[in-house]
């Protein structure tokens, strides 16, 4: 076995070394040894997480729960990020309602549903070219810092219904390859339309269903905004208010 785990490589090609100091790379997977965090899913019969059982599976986002619970415990001048960047979940991980500090989930693949639903970030979250292969689900969810979901890819339902965003909210060349929702409550309050602050979608793509709330409530330097084949809501239409003009943009129906 290698001294090191291989780490994880982005969508373009770019490797990135395994932060898990104190993790053996004990997991073989096509000629290379990874650390249980990064050893990628893979087919059945390859060696990969497809072939643990339940109980390997699970462990992986305990472990992950757990050290962010005990980040968060910690006096506020010690706490460290916690880099999960490149991880692979193979089952379902509950951050709902947990309150996580500096964390890191760059590149790291979701292969069960991502609960984050009411979760609270306190700092700028990153999620920058993390891939949900199932259910996204950060309904209710506070970002009290930014929100990094750049080249982030939904391949199943995204939900940002109710999520409170702060400070900047970046979504660029994000992909949602199913239904995209980041409504609010249907009664739109002021405070409601500070859900979104600033928010970049340019460069995303949707391919699926998109809800956007149509009050006023995105203020956004959006320059592009790429919808593919579903409009936006019921009405096809989504309002985008610039800094200094309110933009309308009408979809085909
Ligand atoms: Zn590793």
């Amino acid at each position: 076995m290698a001294e090191m785990c291989a780490g994880w490589v982005n969508d373009a090609g770019d490797h990135h070394d395994c932060r898990f100091v104190y993790e053996s790379p004990d997991h073989a997977f096509h000629g290379k040894s990874y650390c249980r965090f990064h050893l990628p899913m893979g087919e059945a019969g390859e060696g990969g997480k497809a072939d643990w059982d339940d109980e390997q599976q699970a462990a992986i986002s305990d472990d992950i729960v757990s050290r962010i619970k005990a980040e968060a415990e910690k006096p506020e001048d010690v706490r460290e990020r916690l880099d999960f960047s490149g991880v692979v979940v193979p089952r379902r991980i509950n951050l709902g309602r947990e309150t996580v500090w500096k964390i890191d989930f760059s590149g790291a693949q979701f292969h069960g549903w991502a609960d984050f639903a009411a979760a609270r970030f306190h700092d700028r979250a990153y999620f920058d070219g993390a891939q949900f292969h199932v259910f996204a689900d950060f309904e209710e969810a506070q970002f009290l810092g930014d929100a990094d979901f750049r080249k982030a890819r939904f391949h199943g339902w995204a939900n940002f219904r109710k999520t409170w965003f702060h400070d900047w909210a970046f979504f660029r060349a994000a992909r949602f390859h199913e239904s995209a929702m980041f409504t609010g409550s249907s009664d739109i309050s002021q405070v409601e339309m500070r859900r979104f602050n600033k928010v970049r979608f340019d460069g995303a793509r949707f391919h699926d269903r998109a809800d956007f709330p149509t009050a006023n409530s995105m203020i956004a330097p959006i320059s592009k905004l790429v919808f593919l084949m579903k409009p936006p809501n019921s009405a096809g239409r989504a309002c985008i208010r610039a800094p200094n003009s309110a933009t309308s943009i009408a979809f085909p129906t």
